[in-house]
C-alpha cells in the first residue's frame, strides 16, 4: 500500500476505511464453459442472449454468484429447473435454487440488453461510407466489461473454453477470437458459430460485426495474420501492419520457445475505441491511428508508434492471454512486460531505428516523472473496488515503469538467462494464472541469482532513489535517498539499486544508505550506463563538469548525453539542483546531431516555459536560446524534406524547426506559412505536417480559417491528419476561434469522443486556450461525467490539468473542483496526486523563476 504522506487528504483516507474489498465470485462458482448465443438487433440498439455456462459449485459456496451489470434477466435454470435471482451490489446476482447443492451444474440464463455508446462491453462504432452513415458492433471487456454482455464469473482467474455463436445482419463480416465453424442465413440472420476457444479469461473474448475488408499472409508456422479495416480506409494502409504482425508472430514464436497458439491472429482498425489497442485473444481491435499507415505521408515516428502497439499486443497473446495475472493487483505481470517487449521485438525487426533511445526518451521520462510524486501507487496495487480497476491502467506506472523495473532484471540476470527463464515460465504456466513469485522462481532457477530479493521492493514500494555521488580525498562517497518533486513527508526507504557502472570498485548492487569505495584515478564517473536502472543521480559539480565536458568531446554515448540531460531537468524539477543550471547545461549542447537527444533538449525547453510565462523578457530570452540551439542543425537540415535522407535527419528536423518556430525565427515562420499556403493540407509530409499547420494557425488562425479546418478534420477518414489537425486547430490564439473549438468538443458530429480527452490536454497545454479550458471543463462535467464515467479515459481530465498547471489560482480551482469528486473510486488517486504535483510545480516555479528570468535576460 502506498504510505499516507503528512498531508494526505482527510478525504481519500476516509474512503480507504469505508471501503468494502470486492468479493471473488470464483469462490462461488468455477466456470469450465461458455455457450454463448446473441442475437445483435443492432436498428433497435438492443440484443439478447442466452448463456449456458457449465462449472462447478465448491464445497464451501451454498449459493452461486455471477457478475451481470445493465442486463435485463428474463430467466434462469440452473440443471434445467427454473431458479431464482436478485441483483446484489457490484454487479453481482445471486442464483438460489432451495435444493441447490455443490458439485457441477448447468445455468442457464436468457435476458435482453441495450446497446449503448459508451466504448466498453458492446458498442456501435460509426463511419460514413459513399455517403451513407454505417456502424459496425464491437466489443471491448477489459478490465471488467463482459460483465454488460453476458451473465459470467468475471474475474481472469475464471478461465473457461467459449463456443460463441452470433445472429447478425446478413452481409456483414464477423469475427471472433477463434475461426468460424459454420456460417448460415436462417430467418434473416447471418449465424455464424465459432471454434471453441481456448480456456481464457472472459476479459480476452471478442467479437467485431461489420462491413470490413482484409489483406492476409501466413507466419513461417502457417498462422493465418489478418488486417481489417473500414472501407473507407485505402487497402495499401494495411500493409505495413500486416508485414510487422506476421514477423513479430516468427518473432516471439521463436523467442518464447512456445508456438502462438491460435490458428490466425486478426487485427482490426475500429473507428471508435477509447485505448490504443486490445489484446482479445486472436482477434485484436485497435483504434486506426494504431494500425494504419498511408504510404505516402504517415511519419516514421507514427509507423514506430504502429509498430511498438503491434508488438505489445501480440506479446500478450503470450504475456496476459497464455498465462494470466491471478488478480487485477498483478496487471504488471501483463503491461510492464507487454511494455518492455515492444521495444524488444521492435530493435530485433527494424534494428535501424535503434529503438531504445526512444525507450529512454518516451518510456523512462514517463516512469520517472510520475513516480517522483508523493503518493503515486507502486507498480503491484490493491484493489478493492471495480471501479478502481480502470485506473491501474496507468501508463507512467504499470506499463512504463514496470517495463523500466524488468529491463533492470533483465540486465542485471542478463539477456540470455531472462529469456531462458521466460521460456521456463511459459512451459509451467500455459493457460493457467500466476503471481508474482512464479515468474521469480522461473527466472531464478534459469539465473541461479536472487531475484525475490531485487525486485519485491521495487514493485512494492512507490518511488525511487536519487544516488547522489562526489568525489573526496581520493574517495567516491555515494548516498540514496527517495527523490520527490512535490511535498512529502520524507522518507527513510532503502533500494536495492543495480549501479550499471563500469568505475573501478563500485559493487554491483547499491542496497545501503552510503556506500564509500576508493576512487580510481582518472576515470570518467559515470552511473546507470544504458539507462537499464529506475534511479538518477546527482553528481557533484566537479563531476557533472567531467561529464560536460565529455559531451562537448564526444565521448558519451547518445543515449548518455539524453540521460544525462533529462536527469538535471528531474534534479531542477525537485529542486535539487537550481533551474537556471539548465540553461547553461543545454548551451553544451549546441552540437548536438542525434535526434533522440534532440528530443530532451525540446523538452528542457518546454520545461523552463512555464518560468517565463508572465515576463516578456525572460521569454523572448528562452526564445532566443531555442533558435540559438537550433540553428546550426536547421541550416544544415532546411525546411523540406529531401528525398532518401537518412530517417533520423527526418525525425530531427521536425524537432530543430519546430524549435526555430517556437523561437519565432521569421525566415523558418515564412518557410511554414508557404509550405501550409502552397501545398493541400494532405500532401504536407507526416513529419512536418502539425508544425506548419500549427505555424500557420499561430499567425494567421481567425475563427474563418479554425472553422474550415475543423470541417476538414470532420471530413477526412485519416487518423493521422486528424491527429495533426487536432494540433494545429488547439495552436490559435484567436479569443472567438478558441471559444468556437470548446463550443464543438462536445459536438460528436465533429469530434469523436474517443479524441476528445486528447483535444482537452493540447487547448489546456496553450497559455491562451487555458483559463477557457478549464471553465469548457467545470461547466460540462457532467456531461463529461455520464459520457466517461465507466472507460478508461475518465480519469485523463484530472490528470492533464494537474500535468499543467503552475499557478497559485490553477491550484485553488484544481482542489476546490476536484476534491469534493475524491469519493469516486475511479478520481481519487489520480486527484489525490495531482493535488501534490501542483502544489510541487507551483513552489518550484516562486523559487526559482527569479533566477530563470536573470539568466534569460543578462
Ligand atoms: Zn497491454
Amino acid at each position: 500500500m502506498v504510505k499516507p504522506s503528512q498531508d494526505a487528504s482527510s478525504c481519500a483516507d476516509m474512503y480507504n476505511r469505508v471501503m468494502h474489498k470486492v468479493s471473488r465470485l470464483i469462490n462461488y462458482f468455477i466456470p469450465t464453459n461458455y455457450d454463448l448465443n446473441l442475437w445483435l438487433d443492432q436498428p433497435n440498439k438492443s440484443f439478447r442472449g442466452i448463456v449456458t455456462i457449465t462449472g462447478v459449485m465448491p464445497e464451501s459456496a451454498f449459493e452461486i454468484r455471477l457478475h451481470a451489470k445493465d442486463l435485463n434477466i428474463e430467466s434462469v435454470t440452473i440443471d434445467g429447473k427454473t431458479a431464482d435471482w436478485t441483483a446484489d451490489i457490484n454487479d453481482e446476482v445471486v442464483l438460489t435454487r432451495s435444493d441447490l447443492k455443490p458439485g457441477e451444474h448447468v445455468v442457464t440464463i436468457k435476458y435482453a440488453a441495450a446497446i449503448t455508446d459508451a466504448m466498453h462491453g458492446l458498442y456501435p462504432s460509426y463511419f460514413e461510407h459513399e455517403g451513407q452513415p454505417k456502424q459496425l458492433l464491437a466489443t471491448q471487456f477489459e478490465s471488467h466489461h463482459a460483465r454488460e454482455v453476458f451473465p459470467s464469473v468475471d474475474e481472469p482467474e475464471a478461465k473457461a473454453t467459449f463456443d460463441l455463436r452470433l445472429y447478425s445482419q446478413p452481409g456483414q463480416v464477423a469475427l471472433s477470437n477463434m475461426p468460424i465453424e459454420k456460417q448460415v442465413e436462417e430467418d434473416g440472420w447471418l449465424v455464424t458459430s465459432f471454434q471453441t476457444t481456448p480456456k481464457m479469461s472472459t476479459y480476452l473474448l471478442a467479437f467485431v460485426v461489420g462491413d470490413l475488408h482484409k489483406k492476409s499472409r501466413l507466419t513461417k508456422s502457417g498462422v493465418e495474420v489478418n488486417v481489417w479495416a473500414t472501407p473507407v480506409q485505402r487497402p495499401a494502409s494495411l500493409d505495413f501492419a500486416l508485414d510487422i504482425a506476421t514477423r513479430t508472430i516468427d518473432l516471439f514464436d521463436e523467442y518464447f520457445g512456445v508456438a502462438y497458439p491460435l490458428p490466425k491472429s486478426d487485427h482490426v482498425a475500429l473507428p471508435d475505441f477509447s485505448s490504443g489497442a486490445m489484446e482479445n485473444w486472436g482477434l485484436i481491435t485497435y483504434r486506426e491511428i494504431a494500425l494504419l499507415a498511408d504510404p505516402a505521408t504517415t511519419s516514421i515516428s507514427s509507423k514506430q508508434y504502429i509498430a511498438t502497439v503491434i508488438t505489445h499486443e501480440l506479446s500478450h497473446q503470450w504475456f496476459g492471454n497464455l498465462v494470466t495475472m491471478k488478480w487485477w493487483d498483478s496487471l504488471w505481470l501483463n503491461e510492464s512486460f507487454a511494455t518492455l517487449m515492444e521495444y524488444v521485438a521492435v530493435d530485433a525487426l527494424e534494428p535501424d531505428w535503434n529503438i531504445w533511445l526512444e525507450y529512454s526518451s518516451n518510456e523512462s521520462i514517463l516512469a520517472l516523472q510520475r513516480d517522483a510524486i508523493a503518493g503515486v501507487q507502486p507498480v503491484q496495487t490493491d484493489v478493492n473496488h471495480p471501479d478502481e480497476i480502470s485506473t491501474l491502467f496507468d501508463g507512467a506506472i504499470v506499463y512504463a515503469k514496470g517495463a523500466r523495473l524488468l529491463r533492470m532484471l533483465q540486465q542485471y540476470l542478463g539477456e540470455d538467462q531472462f529469456q531462458a527463464g521466460l521460456r521456463r515460465y511459459f512451459e509451467s504456466h500455459a493457460y493457467q494464472n500466476t503471481e508474482a513469485e512464479d515468474l521469480w522462481s522461473a527466472l531464478a532457477a534459469a539465473s541461479g541469482k536472487d531475484v525475490s530479493h531485487l525486485m519485491s521492493v521495487w514493485l512494492s514500494q512507490s518511488g525511487y532513489p536519487v544516488v547522489s555521488v562526489r568525489s573526496e580525498d581520493n574517495k567516491l562517497l555515494l548516498d540514496q535517498a527517495q527523490f520527490f518533486t512535490s511535498p512529502n513527508s520524507g522518507s527513510q526507504q532503502l533500494w536495492p539499486v543495480p549501479l550499471n557502472s563500469a568505475v573501478t570498485g563500485l559493487p554491483e548492487l547499491f542496497d545501503t544508505k552510503e556506500l564509500i569505495v576508493d576512487r580510481p584515478e582518472g576515470e570518467l564517473v559515470k552511473l546507470n550506463t544504458g539507462d537499464y536502472s529506475h534511479f538518477i543521480t546527482n553528481y557533484s559539480p566537479d563531476l557533472l563538469a567531467k561529464l560536460t565536458e565529455a559531451i562537448k568531446s564526444g565521448q558519451l554515448t547518445p543515449l548518455d548525453r539524453l540521460q544525462l540531460l533529462h536527469e538535471q531537468v528531474m534534479l531542477t524539477r525537485g529542486q535539487t539542483a537550481p533551474a537556471d543550471s539548465l540553461i547553461e547545461l543545454l548551451k553544451g549542447y549546441v552540437n548536438e546531431d542525434n535526434h533522440a537527444v534532440w528530443s530532451i533538449i525540446s523538452l528542457a525547453i518546454g520545461e523552463l516555459k512555464k518560468y517565463v510565462e508572465d515576463s516578456p523578457e525572460a521569454e523572448a530570452g528562452l526564445k532566443q536560446l531555442a533558435v540559438d540551439l537550433a540553428r546550426q542543425q536547421y541550416e544544415r537540415l532546411g525546411s523540406a524534406e529531401v528525398a532518401d535522407e537518412p530517417e533520423d535527419d527526418r525525425k530531427l528536423r521536425g524537432t530543430v524547426f519546430g524549435l526555430m518556430l517556437y523561437g519565432e525565427d521569421p525566415a523558418a515562420i515564412k518557410a511554414a506559412v508557404d509550405a501550409y499556403q502552397n501545398n493541400s493540407i494532405e500532401d504536407l509530409p507526416g513529419e512536418l505536417r502539425p508544425l506548419i499547420i500549427s505555424a500557420y494557425v499561430r499567425h494567421h488562425g481567425d475563427l474563418a480559417t479554425v472553422s474550415q479546418l475543423l470541417e476538414t478534420y470532420r471530413a477526412t477518414a485519416s487518423a493521422d491528419l486528424q491527429t495533426d489537425l487536432a494540433i494545429g486547430i488547439t495552436s490559435t490564439r484567436d479569443s472567438s476561434a478558441i471559444e468556437f473549438i470548446l463550443k464543438n468538443l462536445l459536438n460528436t458530429d465533429a469530434i469523436r469522443p474517443q479524441d476528445l480527452a486528447r483535444w482537452y490536454i493540447y487547448m489546456l497545454r496553450s497559455r491562451y486556450a487555458r483559463a477557457s479550458t478549464w471553465s469548457w471543463l467545470t461547466s460540462n462535467w457532467s456531461e463529461i461525467r455520464a459520457a466517461f464515467a465507466g472507460d478508461k479515459s475518465y480519469d485523463d481530465y484530472p490528470r492533464y490539468a494537474a500535468g499543467v498547471f503552475f499557478k497559485a489560482e490553477d491550484l485553488a480551482n484544481y482542489t476546490k473542483f476536484f476534491k469534493p469528486m475524491m469519493s469516486e473510486p475511479a478520481l481519487t488517486r489520480t486527484i489525490e496526486i495531482g493535488i501534490k504535483e501542483i502544489e510541487g510545480r507551483v513552489s518550484l516555479v516562486e523559487a526559482q523563476a527569479p533566477a530563470v528570468h536573470e539568466a534569460l535576460t543578462k
